[in-house]
């Protein structure tokens, strides 16, 4: 199959972009990557695809997600933190059952696909959401994903005498038993699609001595931790607390750091910190938008990536951004870099491109097969149709869709070389069935919590 005539941004090393470009595919891997002309002469007689109008770049990896939030997106708006967590998403979470976990899964992922992300890394997969439901609606969805399982044996937050939601809480054992199960399970399912992860809490929810676990049980198997770290200034005061000084020493101390984490959100940090995360490869996923709402800090990204730390991308959850639309958040790590630095230039539209792409596919341990457009990686690409007001002119595609485009502008989907999405229509999960589901199941939920929640204006 060949796709044709499209603006190439290949996200190679040389960060080419191929005008009047081609990619040609064969099962999962893309054979060919080039000019149109060049590309049909190579490969004579191939079905072709017109993207005349179109820009071709790698699918979007999101690696910060709550798929289990889906379902209760604008649930806790305009809430400081602590009410936002403890009174109405553990509750709403903490009521969740297998199925509505598979419910908001797929909620989620719909929502992924039809704003260009092909890849994810799930953060946090509670015992409750039911792990085989949502790896089940992964290899359906044709997605690629990271599901990191929960792990967590103290029920409170950083310092805060405040204790979780009881259906939020897990026991250690347990908790690390059906992780390791998951892994035996599902890693490398679906023709490589899935890994397992350790998911566990933040720092305040896990005893050290659990970390001592996780960390000896993931360097056995070579598996990946992802961590909210640094996310709030608690979580400095709590390292501090502990000796430490700051969230990222403290979790390095328990061997934490390395090729195989991802850290979420990542705040509250400083120099040394940027310098250890580079010198262990410990990844970085960046939230802007749910930083921003939940006002939690603007994270030093310049300085990061400046310190050659990987960062990528994520949105976090349906309370906190209130989307999972990764081309909508793009806009907001340049926008909040400038504001905090005072200077428009910090991180110019390129470095966020390649958050959302290639540095997403290092994150997830993948970038030998997916995040650019080369031959024999895997096919997993996006057009974006460019035929809109708000995309005209396009003198530079690459900050035009940075600055400009929603994910709604997604045309086609590719995954592994399989058509997920054409002309907007999801092929691989039934949209309505799980819009209809999603509906059906939220009120459930948030009356089993004992919450009800609408709009705070008088309704008539
Ligand atoms: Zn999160």
């Amino acid at each position: 199959m060949i796709f044709k005539n499209a603006t190439i941004i290949t996200m190679n090393p040389r960060r080419e972009i191929i005008m009047q470009g081609a990619v040609a595919i064969s099962g999962k891997h893309i054979v060919a990557v080039g000019k149109t002309r060049d590309v049909l002469a190579e490969f004579p007689g191939k079905k072709q695809i017109d993207c005349n109008g179109n820009v071709l770049l790698p699918g979007l990896i999101d690696t910060h997600v709550h798929t289990a939030q889906a379902m209760i997106r604008g649930c806790a708006d305009d809430l400081g933190l602590i009410d936002w967590l403890f009174k109405r998403v553990w509750v709403l979470q903490g009521s969740y059952s297998y199925e509505d976990g598979r419910a908001s899964a797929a909620l989620c992922m719909l929502e992924m696909i039809k704003s260009g992300t092909t890849a994810f890394l799930e953060c946090m997969l509670a015992e409750r959401y039911g792990f085989d439901g949502v790896a089940e609606t992964v290899l359906q969805s044709g997605m690629k994903a990271a599901i990191g399982k929960i792990v967590m044996d103290t029920p409170s937050y950083a310092e805060s005498e405040m204790k979780m939601y009881p259906g939020m809480v897990e026991d250690g054992e347990t908790s690390i038993r059906n992780t390791l199960a998951a892994y035996d399970k599902w890693e490398g399912a679906g023709d490589g699609r899935l890994q397992v992860w350790f998911g566990p809490r933040t720092p305040g929810g896990v005893t050290p001595s659990l970390y001592d676990e996780i960390s000896a049980l993931a360097r056995e198997r070579n598996m990946g931790i992802t961590i909210h770290n640094s996310e709030v200034k608690e979580d400095l005061s709590y390292a501090r607390s502990q000796g430490c000084r700051s969230a990222v020493d403290f979790i390095g101390q328990h061997g934490l750091l390395g090729p195989r984490t991802v850290l979420a959100h990542v705040v509250w940090t400083d120099a040394e910190d940027w310098r250890v995360m580079a010198e262990t490869g410990t990844h970085v996923t960046h939230n802007p938008a749910s930083n921003a709402k939940t006002a939690t800090g603007i994270a030093p990204v310049q300085g990061m990536l400046a310190s050659g730390v990987n960062v990528a991308l994520g949105c976090d959850g349906g309370p906190s951004n209130n989307t999972y639309d990764l081309i909508r958040d793009m806009r907001l790590v340049s926008y909040l870099a400038n504001l905090k630095a005072e200077d428009p230039t910090v991180v110019p539209a390129e470095s966020v491109l390649e958050m959302a792409t290639i540095n997403g596919a290092k994150a997830l341990g993948w970038e030998k097969q997916t995040g650019s457009l080369e031959v024999g990686k895997h096919a997993d690409m996006i057009l974006i149709n460019m035929d809109a007001p708000h995309l005209t002119p396009a003198p530079d595609p690459v900050s035009t869709i940075v600055y400009a485009a929603h994910g709604t502008d997604v045309d086609t989907v590719v995954i592994d070389g399989q058509v997920v999405m054409q002309g907007r229509k999801v092929l691989t999960i039934d949209e309505g069935a799980i819009l209809e589901e999603a509906r059906r199941r939220y009120p459930e939920v948030a009356a089993r919590g004992g919450l009800k929640i609408g709009p705070r204006w008088p309704v008539l």
